[in-house]
């Protein structure tokens, strides 16, 4: 599933063969995602201006010449492919089209923009740019890790007397957008908090120092999608994905890489999900 790091990275692989191009032909191939499209969305979209791509949480946002604003959440399984970009970025011609693909841009610019999705857990929506923040999905959002607003005393006053594991609160996305399950593992692991231990429980000064934390593992991985994207143009075109190394995440029994640590990382199931941790360098 993608995380914040990749729909950042396919936001900067979109950018340069969307921004300030126009939508000369949308093809919206079945009624439905997770929900279905808004009404007359093809329609809508055509001959469009993108003004500008943005992000917010997990959700890409195109803002449009017409006032209207188009979300597009990958969900699961969600890909966004690029082709026949005149612009030089992606090498390759359009693919043929295949089963999954369920909407497709062509852009005056000769980009094709392409969003397959198997599972169909991902979104599209259209909205007023003036009230996106308003949208259903956005509203309830806290602040962006990368963003101002998340700062030490945001964190700290937001995690004041609760009795949720720690794992449970920086995945509460009132708390903080975007942030999943493998970022929230990675940072715990390089804040040394356990996962299970109580938000309330931990020192004002070991929550301040979970923020620039959060934000480097964020970034950290950021610049790794962003060093794979040329990988990615030069193969098939697909965005976001990419491998990355991680401390705990999915290491369950490997040794831990903190210098003169002799312990083997362990998995522990919270709400379903797992989460991984050093129990020596966590408390
Ligand atoms: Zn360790």
């Amino acid at each position: 599933m993608p995380e914040l790091p990749e729909v950042e990275t396919v936001r900067r692989g979109l950018a340069p063969v969307m921004e300030g191009a126009v939508i000369a032909r949308a093809a919206v191939n079945r009624p439905d995602l997770r929900w279905p499209f808004p009404p007359d969305m093809a329609a809508r979209l055509t001959g469009a201006r993108v003004d500008r791509l943005r992000r917010r949480s997990k959700y890409i946002l195109a803002d449009l010449s017409t006032g209207e604003s188009l979300l597009i959440h990958l969900g699961m399984s969600g890909r966004m492919l690029v082709s026949g970009d005149p612009l030089g970025l992606f090498v390759h011609d359009h693919p043929a089209p295949e089963k999954h693909d369920h909407v497709v841009f062509d852009m005056d610019n000769g980009a094709r923009v392409t969003f397959n999705d198997p599972r169909r857990f991902g979104a599209m929506d259209l909205l007023p740019t003036d009230s996106a923040e308003g949208h259903p999905l956005l509203a309830s959002l806290g602040p962006e890790p990368l963003g101002n607003q998340f700062s030490e005393s945001h964190l700290v006053e937001a995690l004041k007397g609760r009795n949720m594991p720690m794992k449970s609160a920086l995945l509460d996305q009132k708390i903080v957008a975007g942030l999943g399950n493998i970022y929230v593992c990675e940072a715990l692991f390089r804040c040394g908090i356990h996962p299970a231990r109580k938000a309330g429980r931990v020192s004002a000064r070991r929550v301040a120092a979970l923020v620039p934390v959060i934000r480097a593992v964020l970034t950290d991985a950021i610049a790794a999608g962003g060093s794979s994207l040329r990988d990615f143009r030069q193969a098939d075109g697909e965005l976001g994905y990419f491998q990355h190394s991680f401390d705990v995440y999915g290491r369950e029994g490997a040794p831990c890489r903190t210098p003169g640590c002799s312990q083997e990382i362990r998995r522990l199931v919270q709400s379903g999900r797992s989460s991984f941790y050093c129990p020596a360098c966590q408390r």
